[in-house]
């Protein structure tokens, strides 16, 4: 099925590329100067020449977290080492970049694109584009909604990170041992991530999955009552609107109790987070810290795990997923079958995008150790 659509995309390829082009030059001049959306080109030759095996696009959402610099450094690393070349972009959250971006790999001639999305929703036009140019596309991390023409998806299992955070906070309050306080209440507070991120919605109803019973128990009190998705979520996971979520939540609703939990989906959030609580006194012998989760086991938040401030994150290895989404890429180009794992998950509102999901790892401060071991930091690092 595939190599038949595949061959009749590539004969709309030279007229596609002409009105891309056209589109392209149009939308990098109304793109302001400071922006490196068009035209950039990181890593390789990006003119779908050079290597055996042609140009990669990369498109990535930002570089102001470590995580997708070291998404794309690993892909780049391992798409040269596979024979192509990589034209790396990143779209500083601004979906208008990341479709400019787009346009440019498909007018490039780029042999396939790889990309993490930073509006899941918003690339149904210019991914019609690559499908009529031919180009095979790989949603990388986050699901690509709305569109048909999206090939394969790499990901992590994202309801499982979730669950790994709320399980993380019931054992941390022994909400379910025996003994372990029965009639006491514990306060907690959620967040969530992006809400045109697709992985917000498997985060938040991984962790709920784990958490609603207790709440629904009484167990564990929101005392801002705001417990729906709708009410937590964090534009484009900005640690900044975490923070001042959080100084409101605390000044209105924390005045003379104290908040034992906080969920928080992502370690840039989690750093805004202990902010406004450190802001409001906590961090003492006499108020110390409350259990605040996290994700992507970044190097700010494990030194901050060291230290007693944040308690636990998830680590998600990118080195695998990028090797992971280079296996997928390589074999869809060599008309092989990409090895999969999830076939039923991953409906993105137009198919059931065929997945392959790895597996997330809770880490506290008793396995940072883990991070090294697996050579991810150095040990001067986590110092
Ligand atoms: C990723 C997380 C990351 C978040 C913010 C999500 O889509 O799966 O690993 O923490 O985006 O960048």
């Amino acid at each position: 099925m595939h190599d038949h659509s595949r061959r009749t995309r590539t004969r709309t390829r030279t007229r596609t590329r002409t009105r891309s082009l056209t589109a392209v030059v149009g939308a990098c001049a109304a793109l302001a100067l400071s922006l490196t959306a068009c035209g950039q080109n990181s890593d390789g030759g990006g003119n779908g020449g050079g290597a055996e095996g042609g140009t990669i696009g990369i498109a990535m959402p930002t570089k102001s977290s470590e995580r997708w610099i070291a998404d794309g450094e690993n892909m780049v690393e391992r798409f040269e080492a596979a024979g192509y070349e990589a034209d790396l972009q990143y779209g500083d959250d601004k979906v208008e970049n990341q479709v400019a971006q787009i346009e440019n790999m498909i007018s490039k001639g780029h042999k396939a694109l790889v990309i993490a999305a930073i509006d899941g929703s918003s690339l149904t036009n210019v991914l019609g584009r690559a499908e009529e140019a031919g180009i095979p596309v790989i949603a990388y991390d986050r699901l690509i909604r709305g569109t048909g023409s999206v090939d394969y998806y790499a990901t992590f299992d994202n309801f499982k990170v979730g669950e790994l955070q709320a399980r993380y906070i019931v054992d941390a309050l022994k909400l379910e041992e025996d003994g372990g306080g029965a009639d006491e209440k514990s306060n907690l507070e959620l967040f969530a991530g992006s809400p045109d991120d697709n992985n917000t919605g498997f985060f938040f109803r991984g962790a709920m999955s784990v958490l609603k019973p207790h709440i629904d128990d009484k167990r564990l009190v929101v005392r801002s009552g705001q417990t729906e998705m709708n009410q937590v979520t964090t534009l484009r996971w900005d640690g900044g609107t975490a923070q001042k979520r959080m100084d409101d939540l605390l000044s209105r609703y924390y005045g003379s109790e104290r908040v034992d939990a906080v969920l928080s989906p992502y370690d840039g959030i989690s750093i805004g987070v202990i902010s406004a609580l450190k802001s409001a006194g906590y961090g003492t012998k006499a108020k110390p810290y409350p259990v605040v989760t996290g994700q992507d086991a970044e190097l700010a938040s494990i030194k901050s795990i060291i230290a007693g401030q944040q308690t636990q994150t998830v680590f998600k290895d990118t080195r695998k997923l990028a090797e992971q989404a280079v296996r997928m890429t390589d074999a869809v180009l060599k008309d092989e079958k990409p090895e999969v794992n999830d076939t039923e998950s991953y409906d993105n509102g137009v198919k059931t995008v065929p997945a392959y999901l790895l597996e997330p790892v809770s880490i506290d401060e008793s396995n940072t150790e883990l991070l090294v071991d697996e050579g991810y930091y150095t040990a001067d690092q986590l110092k």
